[in-house]
């Protein structure tokens, strides 16, 4: 048995980053970079203006006020769009539009709103320091330096930052194909009607959808009854993927096989049970072979809600690595316990929570019954309270951390 940081270590610790491939910009979102972007040419790529105004020397206008305006003659007017123009001389000023290049000589933009244009010439009601309004060549990204790092997903932003430097194609890692398998002999496929003692298969939607959030394809493989054999060809097939995932199967009743398929297979198993509630039951292993990246194996317990659950804590993490992602410091929410929590042993707790913001900070409510076959109430949830392993009975006004769903 291990702690869940431990777990978590071991599988961060074992999963080997997929191979990289090229991708054009327009299919970029999402993908995570395999390299370092360095920037092919500055941004913005020439002074512009941040206003509509006037493009003036700060110099000329340094008197400026409401009561004692500066008249400048005005030279033209240079829109969005326009060629830089020729050098704006002491004592002229050019009407500038937001994003178009500022003229040589000037140093600020006077607000349209803060003159008054007369014809051929410009009052200045207010005096400006030089630089203002003025949005400087290089001043968001320099040529030559870093703009995005290796190991960062590519977020709208992200992608935004390649349009702006005109970079078309970019190295990204590849998106891992994860199989997927469902165990056990009560589940049935969503299509057909269960029989007494069957239930639906839920797991294979949630985790699915799970899959995805974490950057893979899932690879739906279907169902698989509890027999060793059948598991093995399964298991055999799901090894021809970037990872594994299976569902169910994996306590210590009597048709709880994976683990042994696993292990007969050739999988390494690096830990059996973790220190966690819900989700104690599960396992995780690398399978290696010759040709190929090592394969990480996630068996996880078939309650619907431990599945889950096992899947935040272990599972993403370990995709997100597969996936290339540098892992990030995740962000430590503090919540107020808005009611009494009892816990009495010395596992982990995740326990569904519902937090809302109230005047004094974040208060955070259970969603009721912890059972981890519960899954409306992993719906309900829009955060886990996490109780550590050193915690017990939580009470009503503690502050405890909080993980956001
Ligand atoms: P197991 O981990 O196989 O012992 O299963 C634990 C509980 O989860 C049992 O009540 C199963 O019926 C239920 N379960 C297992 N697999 C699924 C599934 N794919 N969808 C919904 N419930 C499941
Ligand atoms: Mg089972």
């Amino acid at each position: 048995m291990v702690n869940a940081a431990e777990a978590k270590e071991i599988i961060v610790q074992s999963v080997v980053e997929s191979p990289s491939e090229e991708c054009t910009l327009a299919e970029s979102a999402g993908r995570v970079l395999a390299d370092d972007v360095i920037a092919p040419g500055d941004i913005p790529p020439f002074d512009n203006s941040s206003m509509d105004g006037y493009a003036v020397r700060a110099d000329d206008i340094r008197s400026a006020s409401l009561d004692s305006p500066v008249t400048l003659e005005l030279t033209g007017e240079i829109a969005a769009g326009d060629p830089p123009s020729g050098e704006l001389r002491p004592g002229f000023a050019a009407r500038i539009m937001t994003g178009a290049p500022v003229p040589p000589g000037a140093d600020a933009v006077a607000e349209q709103e803060l003159a008054e244009a007369i014809d051929s010439i410009v009052r200045i009601l207010s005096a400006a320091n030089p630089g203002r309004n003025i949005r400087r060549r290089g001043e968001d990204i320099r040529r030559g330096g870093r703009a995005l790092e290796k190991g960062t997903r590519l977020t709208p932003a992200r992608v935004g930052i390649l349009a702006s430097l005109g970079i078309q194609n970019v190295k990204v890692h590849r998106r891992p194909r994860v199989a997927l398998i469902t165990t056990g002999n009560e589940v049935v496929d969503v299509g057909r009607n269960p029989g007494p003692g069957q239930i639906r298969n839920s797991n294979a939607f949630t985790l699915e959808g799970l899959i995805r959030e974490s950057g893979a394809d899932p690879v739906n493989l279907g169902i698989v009854p509890d027999s060793t054999a059948e598991l093995a060809a399964r298991i055999r097939m799901a090894l021809l993927h970037d990872a594994v995932i299976t569902s169910g199967g994996v306590s210590v009743g009597k048709y709880d096989l994976v683990l042994d398929v696993l292990k007969s297979e050739g999988v390494e198993i690096r830990f059996w049970k973790a220190n966690i509630k819900p989700g104690m039951p599960m396992a995780f292993g690398i399978w290696k072979s010759e040709k190929r990246n090592p394969v990480p194996v996630f068996a996880l317990p078939g309650n619907p809600v431990s599945s889950m659950v096992t899947f935040r804590q272990f599972v993403r993490p370990g995709l997100e690595k597969l996936c290339g992602v540098r892992a990030q410091p995740s962000l430590r929410i503090k919540a107020v316990l808005g009611e009494d929590i009892p816990k009495r042993d010395g596992k982990r707790h995740f326990v569904r929570g519902i937090a809302r913001n109230d005047e004094h900070g974040i208060i955070v409510m259970t969603t009721g019954s912890q059972s981890s076959g519960v899954l409306t109430s992993m719906a309900e949830a829009n955060c886990l309270i996490v109780l550590p392993e050193d915690a017990r009975d939580g009470k009503k006004g503690d502050s405890v951390e909080i993980e956001l769903l």
